[in-house]
């Protein structure tokens, strides 16, 4: 990340075709009819440009939401003054299937479905091959919010008829933040027919110069796609998306027997749950900031619940490099926490 590089270089657009070539090889299933553009940004900014490049100005965008992703994704639909509708299930439940079958039924306005992958409001996998059956009945593509399960995730985007999806380097695949990716069908690159209503946010700007050499239109975080490089090497070497799938796991599980040793609920059903990140129920009498504050004087951060679950969850990812014997500290510090809670 030191390496000082010009992104109006060369070298630098030579870098930018490689991480685009890589990404879409990540999965099988994007690599023959996706392509991939990177831009300067988190997560939230590849969502954004995303819906602001593809979401249509004239037709619909169904969002079909669970947490607070799903949410921002119609927040965002309603900043761009695109026109959409929107199906809301509660944080713990599931997508409600049911629902978007008959405002599929009912409005054939809609060209888009529009969801997140991970819901990592709650850590529940959203089941998109079962809404990608719904939505290939109705010939309706998907729009995907991938952020936090890119790379740790099975994500078939040939037979769950997506058309576009944005993730981040920053999550599973370990980059840094500073960069996100989306990565779209080639027919919807080459289909110019709408105004992003957006500047920094056209994608097919970024599309036009990065596959007509490998340029972009504005400065890109250069150290941050070093690193992102190398997390793409680590992750290639490592096995690819199947085995940091299998260590995830691996992870989640050893958290989850600590959870259960210290008397704690998880919120949602294991088989439910992503390999990234789970949710579990604050206990009776335990504060979230001492939790929190206990595990970091420790060496090691969890995160609060959000939206309603604000104050009755907490969630613990397992992304990153972390070692077994930092999961069995990990496992010690908590259950001796909560313990000393119940006494
Ligand atoms: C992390 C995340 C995002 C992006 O959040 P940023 O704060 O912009 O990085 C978007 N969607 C999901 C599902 C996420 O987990």
């Amino acid at each position: 990340m030191s390496v000082d590089w010009c992104h109006r270089e060369p070298e630098f657009a030579a870098l930018t075709r490689w991480i685009n070539d890589t990404l879409i090889n990540v999965y099988t299933s994007t690599g023959h009819d996706f392509e991939s553009v990177i831009l300067t940004g988190s997560g939230t900014a590849a969502v954004e440009a995303m819906l602001a490049t593809f979401a249509p100005d004239k037709a619909k965008t169904l969002v079909v939401a669970n947490g607070v992703y799903g949410e921002r994704m119609a927040r965002i639909l309603n900043a761009h003054g695109k026109p959409h509708t929107v199906v809301s299930s509660n944080a713990i439940e599931p997508m409600d299937f049911a629902a978007v079958r008959s405002s599929l039924a009912d409005d054939k306005s809609i060209r888009y479905v529009a969801t997140v992958h991970h819901e990592t409001t709650t850590g529940r996998l959203n089941d998109v091959e079962k809404l990608a059956a719904i939505c290939r009945d109705a010939d309706v593509q998907l729009l995907v919010d991938a952020v936090s399960s890119f790379g740790a995730e099975a994500i078939e985007a040939e037979s769950w008829n997506i058309a576009a999806l944005a993730a981040t380097a920053n999550k599973c695949l370990h980059g840094i933040p500073g960069l996100s990716f989306v990565l779209a069908r080639s027919e919807l690159w080459n289909k110019n027919t709408m105004d992003a209503g957006s500047v920094y946010l056209d994608l097919r700007s970024y599309y036009a110069s990065q596959h007509g050499g490998g340029y972009s239109p504005y400065t890109q975080s250069v150290q941050a796609a070093f690193a992102l490089r190398e997390a793409l090497l680590e992750f290639a070497e490592g096995g690819g998306w199947v085995e940091r799938r299998n260590g995830y796991r691996a992870r989640a599980a050893t958290i989850h027997a600590a959870m259960q040793n210290s008397g704690v609920q998880a919120l949602l059903p294991a088989e439910d749950c992503s390999c990234v990140l789970r949710s579990y129920r604050l206990p009776e009498g335990v504060s979230y900031q001492e939790l929190h504050d206990e595990l970091k004087s420790n060496g090691y951060v969890i995160y609060a619940g959000q939206g309603e679950l604000a104050s009755s969850i907490f969630r613990i990812a397992n992304m990153g490099d972390i070692r077994p014997s930092e999961l069995d500290d990990f496992g010690t510090i908590v259950t001796s926490f909560f313990k000393s809670k119940h006494t």
